[in-house]
């Protein structure tokens, strides 16, 4: 039996019932994915490219899973259809998003599978959560940590604690 694989997975939401949904897919995750064994806060964002749509909640997680890479991916996919995600354009809303940023330290460059996630290192919505769960894990292909690339990130759009509805 092969050995346990850290993943770390990007949840995204911003339509519907977002604290839900990302509650629901945890729990479908662990159920047929593998342990969750870390999970960083909620975070908000403003809608990254298309400024005329409602903000997300994002949050990562560190899960060990026995599973390929490609039957992550595709238990990624399922949870996304469970949460009744519909494709409709690229960077439209979605009520849920489930990304791979890393599969422990494999590079993976497949038609349908790129990891580590293009756009880690340039999207704080993405480093900031995998920061505050892995600041010393290494990007296995930039060599830098993610502490590090998320001091370097140039992204601009600001990504703030999630503190509920009407919370002050
Ligand atoms: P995005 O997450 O970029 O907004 P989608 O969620 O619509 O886009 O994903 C479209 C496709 O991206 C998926 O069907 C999957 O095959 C592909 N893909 C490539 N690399 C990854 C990855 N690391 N994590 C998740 N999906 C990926
Ligand atoms: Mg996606």
């Amino acid at each position: 039996m092969s050995s346990p694989v850290t993943a770390y997975l990007l949840l995204g939401s911003n339509l519907g019932n977002r604290v839900a949904l990302l509650r629901d897919a945890r729990a479908r995750l662990a159920a047929t994915a593998g342990q969750v064994v870390a999970a960083s806060a909620l975070y908000e964002t403003a809608a990254w490219g298309r400024e005329d749509q409602p903000a997300f909640l994002n949050q990562a997680l560190a899960i060990e899973t026995l599973l390929s890479a490609g039957e992550l991916l595709a238990r990624c996919l399922t949870t996304e259809q469970q949460a009744g995600r519909e494709r409709l354009e690229r960077w439209g809303s979605r009520t849920l998003d489930v990304d791979i940023l890393l599969y422990g330290p494999a590079i993976i460059d497949q038609p349908d599978l790129t990891v580590p996630h293009p756009r880690l290192a340039e999207r704080r919505f993405a480093l900031l959560p995998l920061a505050e769960i892995a600041p010393q894990l290494v990007h296995p292909a930039l060599g830098l940590t993610m502490a590090d690339l998320l001091a370097r990130c140039p992204d601009p759009l600001p990504v703030r604690p999630w503190l509920g509805d009407g919370v002050l």
